[in-house]
Formats: structure tokens, sequence, C-alpha cells
């Protein structure tokens, strides 16, 4: 080996449990950077993790990268062991763990360059111009109307997510010289000092910024509408003032331009919103602009938990019990624990945010892990809303809707108030049936029925896609009887329609919001009450501010009640409890009314009757007692296959060698199906791994994860690992 030669590990995009061991003579590369080499068919862009290691491998054996990317690294030492503890802690892949953390452009080797500035203001022209003359161009009116409002110039990231693709738009709009490019605003003078914070607040606020050096774990448990949003507010104010930097995790379905609005322009810094629309390029440059430090304040859905900040100040998490939090492929990482971590490395403050905290939380909270704050109280004048059960059993329903609910309906309507009806279902039904014979047509690729949606008159797979035109008559029988069974929102809709003739009627859930846009124009009829009546999915259970709305009805409770997942009966105290709470915000009172076959079970009652806190106590009693989180730890080995032996033989095996290494300390259950077999046309099995001490089953895992790669058998299949799984789907 020539005597400047070094060996340097790289970590590769790579489904394989190891780093690699390169030959490298340019002495200026160091960890963090990328570099191209040679893997596989052709060359690969990798990040070197450690410089001057000490090779398993003689060196001869070795091969010399390609060439070095960057200049300086793109990751320090706190994102790089970040990435390692994910790898080690997911027992993941270490490649695609440190390959995760950066933008796709970067992961292709895009130069770390900052593209040009994107946000956008009126030229003088474009103040004085008619709105009223582009009526037959409404998209540049739209554009030209939102700039106008703005108190600064506006990103366009922003533009396109509130209002659609306007990319031609601002190019045309740029061309007419209506609009030019501007820097993003940063006057401080910008910032509107929000409300004067109650008491409660202020103490959170104190509790928050009496200790911004050091980890500091809060759990933030505050009712809906009780103002968190404006404690978060404050918190980061304060950090800003320090000169550092702040990161905000919300749900994707949270993340909504009046939340962005409120941040921007309370604090009145430039902010990056990293959500899933965003382009490569929007992305990159948000994320080189956060790690060079010029970007204050991020906000932004999971994967952001890993931008790399130069002066981390705070981490806040707001709906940290959202199950949008856990990566559901791939790395099957846990955002919001992600960010618990982080924080602990950086030695900063996080807050974990909720009306309805996880159960793993509110323990941590309980044992004295987290310092748990509370704002028991609404903010302002507005109260919570009352809750009553409506007994449905044997109650004449119109289509899933009894009489009592319509009634109400009624009444608040001819009162001013909006009404929300949630259930947790789209399309028109969930079941299509033959009433001679009672087939019911299932999807052929998984073992589940298929959704009939009206609108476009189509069966529906919710789980795989596919997609077919019902038949006119009975496969089965030949009868012509075919009957749409149970409720969807699509059939609410309609019910609603032919109740409410002159109502407008407002529907949300994945069908009505698929275009960009769409969910913003729905919303906008809501608030400007165009639309008196929403009909919803959890969608509307996050987030959402509704001042006039005054009812919500809940159509069907009971699914949570009887669940299979053990997670089933605290989702479903969530959902109502968070759908309950967008009732009352304004300055009429709110009323909550939830529909049930079982309205002597317990825990309906006791949700009821001590709210989500009692409820929670008593589930986690239940969790206690039988073993589960957040008592217990668990990960879950998945397979599939398009045929049900490879999965079945390969988690054997799996069993087989994780047996000697379980002790008395790790149980295992399995190999089973999965609870649906076949999903998208595959077989699917799981062997669960479950044990009351976390670091047995960590060091269980630890070994049994390399002798798994090694099986031939695990190429005959597609496998992961879940650790803490928040479904046993
Ligand atoms: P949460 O995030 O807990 O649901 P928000 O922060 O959105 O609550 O606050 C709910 C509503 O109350 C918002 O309209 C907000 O502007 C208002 N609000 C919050 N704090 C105060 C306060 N101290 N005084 C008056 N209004 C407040
Ligand atoms: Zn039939
Ligand atoms: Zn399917």
């Amino acid at each position: 080996m020539p005597e400047k030669t070094r060996i340097i590990r790289v970590a590769i995009p790579a489904p394989l449990p190891r780093l690699f061991d390169y030959l490298c003579t340019d002495l200026t590369v160091a960890a963090g950077m990328r570099v191209r080499v040679p893997f596989g068919p052709r060359p690969v862009v990798g990040l070197v993790i450690e410089t001057d290691v000490l090779s398993d491998h003689p060196s001869e054996q070795l091969k010399a990268i390609k060439t070095v990317i960057d200049n300086k690294p793109l990751l320090g030492k706190d994102m790089l062991s970040l990435c390692q503890w994910t790898a080690s802690y997911y027992h993941h892949a270490p490649g695609e763990a440190y390959l995760a953390a950066l933008p796709a452009a970067l992961r292709r080797g895009e130069p770390a360059r900052l593209p040009p500035p994107d946000s956008w203001q009126l030229t003088a022209a474009g103040q004085a111009l008619e709105l009223d003359t582009l009526k037959r161009a409404p998209r540049q009116q739209q554009v030209l109307a939102r700039l106008r409002q703005a108190t600064g110039a506006v990103e366009g990231s922003v533009l396109c997510q509130e209002l659609g693709s306007v990319r031609p738009i601002i190019k045309a709009l740029q061309d007419k010289g209506w609009i030019e490019q501007a820097k993003p605003p940063t006057a401080a003078a910008l910032a509107n000092a929000g409300p004067a914070l109650s008491t409660d607040q202020t103490a959170v606020v104190k509790a928050v910024t009496d200790k911004l050096h050091g980890f500091h774990p809060c759990l933030l448990e505050g009712i809906t509408g009780s103002g968190k949003t404006e404690v978060y507010i404050q918190i980061i104010r304060a950090v800003l003032e320090q000169d550092q930097q702040a990161l905000v995790m919300v749900p994707e379905i949270a993340l909504t331009p009046q939340l962005v609005d409120r941040f921007r322009s309370q604090l009145g810094v430039d902010i990056a919103v990293l959500h899933s629309g965003l382009t490569d390029t929007e992305r990159m440059r948000a994320w080189l602009r956060a790690a060079n430090g010029d970007l204050r304040l991020v906000i932004g859905t999971r994967s952001a938990i890993f931008t790399p900040l130069a002066r981390p100040g705070v981490i806040i998490v707001d709906e940290e019990h959202d199950s949008s939090y856990k990566q559901q492929d791939g790395l099957r990482y846990s955002a919001r624990d992600l960010a618990v971590r982080r924080a602990q490395m950086s030695a900063i403050p996080i807050v974990l945010g909720s009306a309805t905290p996880s159960l793993e939380s509110l323990h941590n909270a309980q044992r004295g892990r987290y310092t748990h704050l509370r704002l028991p109280q609404r903010a302002g004048l507005a109260e919570l809303p009352s809750m009553r059960l409506i007994d449905i059993r044997r109650a004449r329903l119109r289509e899933g809707i009894s009489e009592a609910l319509l009634t109400s309906m009624q009444q608040h309507l001819d009162k001013g108030g909006q009404v929300m009806l949630f259930i947790n279902r789209r399309g028109f039904a969930p079941i299509m049936m033959c009433h001679a014979c009672g087939w019911s047509a299932e999807c052929q690729r998984c073992d589940t029925r298929l959704t009939y949606h009206r609108g476009i008159h189509a069966l529906r797979c919710h789980h795989c896609g596919s997609e077919r035109r019902p038949p006119s008559q009975c496969p089965a029988c030949n009868a012509n009887e075919l009957l749409p069974l149970g409720l969807g929102t699509e059939r609410v809709e309609e019910v609603l329609r032919a109740q409410f003739r002159h109502i407008g009627i407002a529907r949300i859930d994945r069908d009505t919001t698929r275009r960009k846009g769409s969910l913003q124009a729905l919303l906008d009829e809501v608030n400007s009450q165009r639309a008196q009546i929403l009909i919803g999915t959890q969608m509307l259970a996050k987030g959402h501010d509704f001042p006039h709305l005054s009812l919500v009805g809940v159509l069907d409770a009971d699914g949570g009640l009887f669940g299979s997942d053990f997670r089933a009966s605290e989702h479903m105290a969530q959902l109502i409890t968070q759908v309950a709470g967008r009732a009352g915000r304004g300055e009429r009172p709110g009323e909550v009314l939830i529909q049930t076959h079982h309205p002597d079970h317990p825990l309906l009652l006791q949700l009821l009757g001590e709210g989500y806190d009692g409820f929670a106590n008593s589930v986690l009693e239940e969790r206690q007692a039988a073993g589960y989180p957040p008592f217990a730890s668990l990960a879950l080995l998945r397979a599939e296959a398009p045929d049900a032996d490879a999965p079945r033989r390969f988690l054997t095996l799996a069993a087989n060698l994780a047996a000697p290494l379980c002790g008395k300390l790790v149980e295992r259950w399995g190999p089973l199906p999965a609870p649906m077999e076949r999903r998208a046309g595959r077989m699917r099995a799981q062997l669960l791994l479950q044990s009351r001490e976390r670091a047995a089953l960590h060091s269980l895992l630890k070994q049994l994860m390399p002798q798994l790669y090694a099986l031939p058998e695990a190429r005959k299949v597609r496998w992961s690992l879940d650790v803490d799984p928040i479904d046993m789907l």
C-alpha cells in the first residue's frame, strides 16, 4: 500500500448490515463528506463515516474510491451519531440509515450548492393592478391576491402548497412584470406579538425557557384549543433570541398554511416548511440553509427530524401521539422517538405536545422521565364542549344516522352554528353484498372486501389500490340484488344532501382532497360559512380551527372498542377526543354527540366521565397487567412472498435461531399468518418478539440480525424488522 493511502469506511445505500471499506489517497477527505465509490456494476454515492480505520480486510482486497464529491462535511458529528443510533436501535442497514439523513438531490450526488432564492413579491405594477381585470385568468388572480395579502415575500413552495402547482403561473406573472424575486422576509418588525398568555401558558413557557441549556424532555398535555401553539411560539422566540434554531415537527395532515402563517407572522423570521409535496431542489435548499444556520425555524413532517441544524436550540413535536410519525416501510423509525434522542444528544429541551398523549409518553411522564406540563383549560373564552352518547340500539337510523342526531343538527344549523359529522371510512359503502345469496365483493389480491365508491362507480381496495367496475348482477347466483352495506363518507353526504337541501356541505376525505389545493378550497368553504355541514374522516381530527363549529357528531364509536389490535382503544379515544375538540372553539358553546351500540362500555363511559386522562390511566393498567407496551418492548419480524411457504419457512428458521437467545426474558409468538394474510398478491407472516426488558430484546436482535441476513431463505422473501411496531397488520 502506498504510503499516503488511507482506508476509509463508507455508508452505501444498500440493504446490507454493514459499512464498506475503501482505499483513498485524498488527505482532505473527512467524515460526513460524500464520495463516489465502485459498488456492484456501477459507482454509487456513499457517505464517509470514518477515516483512517483499521480494516478487517487485507488492503490488497480493498477497492479505491473514484472521487470525493464534497470539499467539506455535509453532516456533522451530531447528525452522524444520530444516524448511527438509528441504525443500531432499529437494527437496520446502516448505509440506508445514514443516507436517510440526506435529501434526495444530495443522495444522487448533486453538488451541495444553494439553489437561487425562490421568494416572490409584487412589483409596483403588480400592486397597482386591478385584480378584477384578470377574471379570465383566475389562477393568476389567485396568486396575485395571495401575494397582496401577505406581509412580506412568499416562497414559491408555499404558493404551490396552498394553491396547487402554480410554477407556470409564477413564471407568467414574472414575465408580465407584475411580480419579482425577493429576499425572504427577515424584518423582526413584522412580528406581531400574539395574544397575552394566560397564567397557565406563562407557567409552561417559563418551565421550558428556564432550562434552555441541557436535555430537558417535557410532555405538554394541553386540551384541544388550550393554546399549545401559542406556547410553542413563545418558547421558540426565547430560543431565537439566543441566536439558536428551532425544529418543529407536525403530522402531515396538520400542516396547514394557517399554522405556518401563525409562526411566520408572530416570529417574523424566515421559515422552511418541509413536507412531502416539495420538489427535490426545494428540499435541498431548505436542508442546506438549516445546516449552515441561515434558517432559524424549520417546520416539517416525519423526515424533517433528519434536518441538520448548525445551532440547535429546541425541538417541538406537536400532536406527538400521531401515528404518522412512524415510518411504515424501509427504515421504520419513529420520528418522535428520534426527536427525543436527538434532543438528548444535542443537550437541548424537547417539548412533546398533545391533547391526547400516547400512552408511551404518559408513562414516561408518570415515571418522572419527562416533566409533565399541563394546560387544563381552553384559551380565551372558549369552553370545552359537552359530550353525550346516543344509544342507537334499536333506534331507527336513516342510513346510519339517528333521529336524535338529525334533530340536533337542525337545531344547531337554525342557530347559525356549523355541524361536523365524523366517520372514519371513505367511499360510499364498505361492503357490496348480494341480498339473495350473501356473496360479497372481495379484492382479488388482498384478504379484504372492496369498498364501493359511488362517485366513480367503482369497487376499490383500500389496501392495494386495485379497482374494478361493480358487476351488474351477482357473480355467484346471478341475482340482481346487489346492495351496498354500511356507511362511508360519500353515503353520509348523499343522505345529508337530501335531508338538508339548501345547506352547503363539504366532504373532506382522501378522495376529495387528492388534488393539490383542494383541501384548502374546502376549508375555505367552511371558514367562509358557505358550507355549514362538514363530513370527514380523521383528516378533520387534527389542527383545524373552525370557529363557527358548534356540533360534532361521531357516527360510529364502536370500531375501536373491539378492534383486534391492542392499540385500537387508545386510537379510538384519541380520535374521539380530537374530533370533539373541533367543536366550540369560538364563542359558541360546543356539543358532541357520539352514536354507539355499546352505551355501557366501561371505556366509553370513562372517556366521557373522566376525560382522556382517566381513560388513559385505566388502559395503562390493562397494558401493565397484559405485559404490553409501554410496559414491554416489541419487535415484529415480517416476511412476505407470492406463496405462503417461503415466509413461513424463513420465519421458522428465524424463530429457531432466536430460541437459544431468548432466555427467560424474551417471549416468541409465531410464526403466524399476518392478520391480513394476503395483501397486494403476497402472502404475509410474522414473528413477534416481546420482552419486559428492552435491553434484553435489543441484545437478542443484535445477535439475531446478522444470522438472518446470512440465511439463503432470506433471499426468497421480502422481510423486514419493525422495532416498536404501532400496528400488527
Ligand atoms: P391548541 O394548539 O392547543 O389547539 P391554539 O394555540 O391553536 O391551541 O389556540 C386555540 C385558539 O385560542 C387560537 O385561536 C388562539 O389564537 C387562541 N389563543 C391561544 N392563546 C390565547 C390567549 N392567551 N388569549 C387569547 N386567545 C388565545
Ligand atoms: Zn348472489
Ligand atoms: Zn387489494
